[in-house]
């Protein structure tokens, strides 16, 4: 846990002592400390109050995703002290943070003997939704990596441009991203003499697909040479734009088969960079803005769309709009809709919370054509959520490890998820998580165990832990594990003896795991952790042309509507994901979106 650089006072004068006095039950005066979880552990807040009110409220410490908690660490104490309220309105996009600071200002309030309860009925008072117009000339829906490119280009090309986004932080997934960028040719890598020809990007893209959904059709390799293509330029345009990557191509993924750009302070940093950038370039930048719908004219046009702050409801007029609102990784309704085989998997997507589908659904309505096989960029396999609120699952790093599926057979190298790759290739380890991705997602392999002995004192120790809460699994002997999680007793004592030979014997025949890994399971008792596959976000969307002109199911242009990101990439994938592969991509298809819109809307 980290100390909070900036201590955020929200010491402001409180307006509405009437409130306190009616619904608090008065206080014992002091300074008191307490304690709610995020979602990176505790987040812990010093109150301060006088005999009838919050006087003050201060997030001391938290280990809160920089960028995307900011707001809610800034409004969540000031709005409490103001509106003498646990029942303040919590920060969109930072819903985890600003929940965890209002538990802790609760365990506060409990301790210097107020009266949660009544303060969590105070009732904001909210005023009617203003009605508002607002001309534009490109309205970008979204403000993630895709969106931030094309009103850049846009602005560039000499248009006015508004950029709305539902968050009150732009950024999206970007904000938590590694910051990696693909860039196939380009300037920045020409000293470094590096393989980043299109033709070395599409021997490692081949590889890669190669492991599931080779029959899905995709990628579309005509587009991907176009978009790949230009993956280097747009690294080269951002950066003579003044993003700050880093001198040298990181060489890191699957073996250093190709080459990608890498922000010098990671997807935050890139993130907080570009919207500087784009407000010093004149876009006008609203976070909280959500839109809601497209407004069309009576040939079908799309002339604006409609939007909703905290106060007002918003009409855009514009010439050109650019949806860019990412994927449907947290819809779960559309992910059940759209990818059945990663809903019945349990995936667990690691996508900002944004990622609703809310552009899709939008273009929908005007006639847009979606895919109709979506796909989900899948990455690694975690503990499940419960699993990870309850203990520090990063702990559980023992080569003593068995993976095995529902029908209890090993599917993997469990090096995948050990952390102990680095013993392993970086190539065979990349390819360890594809191959595990893919067999995870496969129907019925679902839910899938770890299995631990009690060798090793510190897991055991947090494997305890677990117990104790509920979401660890123990017994005795495997075959009464085997119970406890439901799966066939003699089929996984026979997976059990198989996987301690293969230690015994120091190599690993079935899944080529490093044999310093190859360590057997023979201390009871036994434990088993449920794990989930992850993904990074969606492929799917709506279909457009080369220029990310949306398009219709007959192939005609829905004139004025155009999307790029996650909002339109099942070009590029068909059932594996390409590390490191999205933003560079985005980036380009919105770069495309911006200058294609300027072009046909406006000049
Ligand atoms: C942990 C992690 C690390 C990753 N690291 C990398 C990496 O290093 N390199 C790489 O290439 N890829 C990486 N990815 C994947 C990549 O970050 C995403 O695929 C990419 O950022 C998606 O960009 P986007 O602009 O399409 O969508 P998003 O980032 O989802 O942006 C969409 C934005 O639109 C907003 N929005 C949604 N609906 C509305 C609405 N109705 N009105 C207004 N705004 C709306 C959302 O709030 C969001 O801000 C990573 C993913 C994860 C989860």
């Amino acid at each position: 846990m980290k100390k909070v650089l900036s201590l955020i006072l929200a010491v402001i004068m409180v307006m509405t002592c009437g409130i306190a006095a009616a619904f608090a039950d008065g206080y014992n005066a002091g300074t008191y400390e307490g304690v709610g979880t995020g979602n990176n552990g505790e987040v812990k807040v010093s109150v301060t109050f006088s005999g009838d009110q919050i006087v003050s409220v201060e997030v001391t410490e938290h280990a809160e995703t920089p960028g995307v908690s900011d707001p809610a660490i800034e409004r969540i104490p000031a709005d409490i002290v103001a509106q003498q309220s646990l029942a303040v309105d919590t920060v969109s996009g930072a819903t985890n943070t600003s929940n965890a600071i209002l538990t802790a200002v609760a365990d506060a309030v409990a301790q210097a003997g107020g009266d949660v309860e009544a303060l969590r009925s105070v009732e904001a008072v909210t005023a009617e939704k203003a009605e508002q117009q607002e001309e534009t000339e490109i309205l970008v829906i979204g403000g993630g990596m895709a969106g931030m490119a094309a009103a850049l280009e846009a602005v560039q090309q000499g248009a006015k441009v508004t950029l709305i986004e539902k968050n009150a932080a732009t950024g999206g997934t970007l904000a938590i991203a590694g910051g990696y960028l693909i860039a196939c040719d380009a300037d920045i890598f020409d000293s470094a003499n590096v393989a980043d020809s299109l033709d070395d990007f599409r021997k490692a893209w081949e590889a890669h697909m190669a492991y599931s959904g080779v029959e899905s059709g995709y990628p579309d390799w005509e587009r991907w040479e176009s978009v790949v293509g230009d993956t280097g330029k747009t690294v080269d345009w951002l950066s003579e734009s003044g993003v700050t990557f880093e001198e040298a191509p990181y060489m890191g993924f699957d073996g250093g088969a190709y080459p990608v750009a890498k922000h010098v302070k990671a997807g935050a940093g890139m993130a907080a960079q570009m919207v500087e950038m784009l407000e010093k370039a004149g876009v006008d930048v609203r976070t909280e803005t959500k839109a809601i719908e497209l407004v069309t004219d009576e040939s079908g046009k799309v002339i604006g769309a409609v939007a909703e702050t905290k106060d007002a409801t918003i009409t855009f007029t514009a010439k050109a709009v650019i949806l860019a609102t990412g994927g449907i990784s947290q819809n779960e309704e559309l992910v059940s809709q759209y990818s059945p085989k990663i809903h019945q998997a349990g995936v667990v997507s690691g996508a900002a919370s944004g990622s609703t589908g809310d552009g899709l659904l939008m273009a929908e309505k005007v006639g847009a054509e979606v895919f109709d096989s979506f796909f989900s960029a899948l990455w690694n396999a975690k503990v499940a959520p419960e699993v990870s609120k309850a203990i520090d699952a990063s702990k559980l790093t023992t080569a003593a490890q068995l993976g095995v599926n529902s029908k209890a057979l090993r599917f993997a190298s469990e090096s995948a998820v050990v952390y102990k790759r680095g013993e392993d290739s970086a190539a065979v380890a990349g390819s360890y998580v594809d191959g595990l991705a893919s067999d995870m997602i496969q129907d019925g392999n679902a839910p899938f165990y770890y299995i631990y002995d009690a060798s090793n004192d510190e897991v055991t120790a947090v494997l305890e832990q677990g117990v104790e809460a509920g979401v660890v699994y123990k017994a005795d002997t495997i075959e009464a594990l085997a119970e406890e999680i439901g799966v066939d007793a003699a089929a996984l004592k026979e997976t059990y003896d198989a996987y301690n030979a293969l230690c015994e014997a120091g190599e690993d025949s079935q899944f080529g795991k490093a044999a310093d890994n190859m360590v057997a399971l023979t201390d009871a008792p036994f434990y088993a952790v449920q794990w989930t596959p992850t993904t990074f976000g969606s492929t799917g969307g709506v279909k457009t042309d080369l220029q990310q002109r949306v398009l219709k199911a007959d192939g005609s242009v829905i004139s004025g509507l155009y999307a790029a990101g996650e909002m339109s990439n099942r070009y590029f994938y068909n059932e594996n994901y390409m590390l490191g592969a999205s933003l560079g991509l985005y980036a380009t298809c919105g770069r495309r979106a911006g200058a294609a819109a300027v072009e046909d809307c406006v000049k």
